[in-house]
């Protein structure tokens, strides 16, 4: 699969679309003029790939839309060198958007199934994560804790307590919370116990489910 002229002047306008919506952060449009999604998903999709829509990957999940996957990372307001820890891999394209932006990412999957797929295919693309990891996100990733920030791309029902134990002290947690509609939630860690929570408005996500499968 390569990337063509073709692929670059359809980036450009989903780049256009994306800022049309409200996106303002430079790197992040950057990041989304550079990133071939459609390599990111499956042949059968790849004329739709520079729609901002989602799309299915396997497993039954969905790639993020771009749109969404842009105003999530500029919640985050990513340094370089931050270490953020990813909930819901799935197609390894908002992995790459933090890769790009020079966090050092620690990404989290619970389908075998994508997480074997996605593994193999981004270091292909030349984009480095700090790990991919099969596991349960509901429980992050103590091990590497303290997080600068914490994405979660699936609906959560509830904040797991342990998403927000694992913030540093002024760190980010952007979460989309709720079952059928979720509400884009920031929270910024104040202090040992004290967050600040903010809310961005309506998102559609496939469900965070528990435990891996
Ligand atoms: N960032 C991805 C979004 C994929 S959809 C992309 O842009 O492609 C959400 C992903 O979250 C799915 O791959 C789903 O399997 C995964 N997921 C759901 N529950 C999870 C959990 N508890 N832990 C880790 N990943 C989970």
């Amino acid at each position: 699969m390569k990337d063509t002229f073709k692929h670059k002047g359809m980036r450009q306008q989903l780049v256009e679309v994306v800022k049309a919506k409200g996106i303002t952060d430079v790197n992040v449009l950057n990041a989304i003029g550079k990133i071939p999604r459609h390599l990111f998903m499956d042949s059968s999709f790849i004329d739709h790939a520079y729609q901002d829509k989602a799309f299915p990957i396997a497993a039954d999940q969905t790639i993020s839309q771009p749109y969404t996957v842009a105003f999530q990372t500029e919640l985050l307001q990513v340094k370089q060198g931050d270490k953020i820890l990813e909930i819901g891999t799935g197609s390894g394209y908002q992995t790459a958007v933090l890769c790009l932006l020079g966090a050092q990412v620690f990404s989290i999957e619970r389908q075998k199934e994508l997480f074997k797929k996605t593994s193999q295919f981004f270091p292909k693309l030349g984009y480095r994560a700090k790990k991919l990891i099969f596991g349960d996100g509901y429980i992050g990733l103590e091990d590497e804790a303290p997080f600068d920030s914490i994405i979660v791309t699936a609906g959560a029902p509830f904040v797991p307590k342990p998403l927000l134990s694992q913030l540093k002290i002024g760190g980010r947690l952007v979460i989309p919370v709720g079952d059928e509609i979720q509400i884009m939630t920031l929270f910024t860690r104040k202090g040992t116990k004290e967050f600040e929570q903010q809310e961005f408005g309506e998102f559609r996500f496939v469900p965070l489910l528990e435990d891996k499968n």
